[in-house]
């Protein structure tokens, strides 16, 4: 079972503005079993709106339409939706008497033109709306179903809460839906996509969503059955192929994002972390911070920009710096070495690099990133050059080193070790 989201009012389309009454509604329909396979946003323009709701209708059961429903000329939502289904509006003297009676609580006259929201469509059920003035309908038309909503948030969900759900549910016949998330790291988009798409391709359920964000990517599987066993059975069979072709390249299969996993891994093993970021200027710190309890297992660490500090506070030796520069191999592991001797961690990530978006000399080209971990066993260093933006490239290289800890904690060797 189909459904579409319009959102209206040109005000939308104005970068002031986002539609997320269409967040809230699809997370409902979703509970229930539908699936939302289009959201529209439209400006106050009637002829656009109307064939909207025609096409809309043609395609899928249900219809949602959000804002439009206020007093003024440019509110047409009530309108073009009667044009879409060839359909009357009939003034309704209890909605007008009801619109009245907020004014006169508000010690106000009831401007002429609110009686424009008492206008019905013919043989729509009024959806009361208990946080303002306009109410709005549920029109069933042959097999489809069409809801007129408010646009400000907190109606619309109030309206949509107490009088579509319980009605939706009453139609549409029960289904369980279940998710099974992956975080995988220390691969791309298009290997993660290569690797599984032969498994999740051949079905339609569970649907497969791959997301990518700054190197961390998630698949999520999210399957639709008659019952809560037969969701669970077909994410076990969907999922158990997934998680066989991408082995401990998954580092959860939770929400949990890569630094709290490697959190929970320290914590576990009572072993303590540091670091020494220059590229990143702190914002590896951040991560790992964000993280509540995280001083449980983090000691702290360094922010050397300059040659100077990198010599001074980590014992980077000034010969490395001469020889090599910084953004170098020998200056990551340097770095990371020194971090973790002077702060007597258990293990210790540095980062150096250049950030972009200019090249610092043929050794430094923009994108290019050495992420050095330190630990008992020994320094391994690993680089990699992005071609992305400047806040992606900060953002990939915090991300390698969480990953190489992670991968350090479970003993999985990398294979793009550079140096050890
Ligand atoms: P009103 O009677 O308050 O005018 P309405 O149904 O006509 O109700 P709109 O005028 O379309 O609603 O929208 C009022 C405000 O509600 C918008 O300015 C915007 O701030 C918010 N709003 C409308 N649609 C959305 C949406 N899809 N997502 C988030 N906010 C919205």
């Amino acid at each position: 079972m189909n459904a579409e989201i319009i959102a209206i009012g040109s005000e939308m389309l104005t970068h002031t503005r986002v539609d997320t009454n269409s967040l809230f509604l699809t997370e409902k329909l979703n509970g229930l079993g539908i699936e939302v396979v289009a959201k529209h946003v439209i400006g106050d323009d009637r002829a656009r709106l109307t064939e909207a709701i025609r096409r809309a209708l043609k395609d899928s059961r249900f219809l949602l339409i959000s804002g439009g429903l206020g007093p003024t000329e440019d509110d047409l939502t009530r309108d073009a939706v009667a044009a879409a289904l060839g359909r009357e509006q009939i003034f309704n003297e209890e909605i007008c008497a009801g619109i009245e009676q907020r004014f006169i609580a508000m010690n106000r006259k009831m401007p002429e033109i609110n009686k424009r929201q008492a206008m019905v469509i013919e043989g729509a059920r009024i959806l009361s709306n208990d946080r303002g003035t306009a109410p709005g309908q549920w029109i069933e038309d042959g097999e489809n179903i069409v809801m007129l909503l408010p646009g400000p948030p907190h109606e619309m969900k109030s309206m949509f809460t107490r009088e579509c759900l319980p009605a939706l549910a009453a139609i549409v016949p029960p289904s369980a839906i279940r998710t099974q998330i992956y975080r995988i790291s220390g691969m791309s988009e298009s290997d993660l996509d290569a690797t599984i798409a032969p498994i999740y391709k051949p079905y339609e359920n569970p649907v497969t969503t791959v997301l990518a964000h700054n190197g961390d990517l998630q698949v999520h599987l999210r399957a639709r059955c008659a019952t809560e066993e037969e969701a669970a059975a077909l994410l076990a069979e969907v999922g158990g192929r997934i998680e066989e072709a991408l082995g401990d390249r998954i580092y959860s299969k939770t929400e949990d994002p890569l630094e709290t996993v490697v959190g929970q891994r320290l914590r576990e093993r009572g072993e303590t972390l540091a670091v020494a970021e220059s590229a990143t200027g702190g914002g590896l710190a951040e991560r790992i911070t964000s993280i509540p309890g995280s001083s449980d297992y983090f000691l702290g660490g360094f922010i050397t920009y300059a040659m100077a500090l990198k010599i001074k506070l980590l014992g980077v030796p000034e010969e490395i710096l001469d020889e090599f520069g910084a953004v170098s191999e020998e200056t990551a592991k340097a770095m990371a070495e020194g971090t973790r001797a002077r702060l007597g961690s258990t293990y210790a990530l540095a980062i150096t690099g250049n950030a972009g978006p200019g090249t610092d000399g043929p050794q430094a080209p923009a994108g290019m990133m050495f992420v050095a971990l330190a630990s008992p066993d020994g320094t391994v260093v690993m680089h990699r050059q992005w071609p992305s933006d400047r806040a992606r490239v900060r953002a990939f290289a915090g991300q390698m080193a969480l990953d190489m800890l992670l991968k350090k904690l479970r003993g999985i060797v990398s294979h793009r070790i550079i140096s050890s």
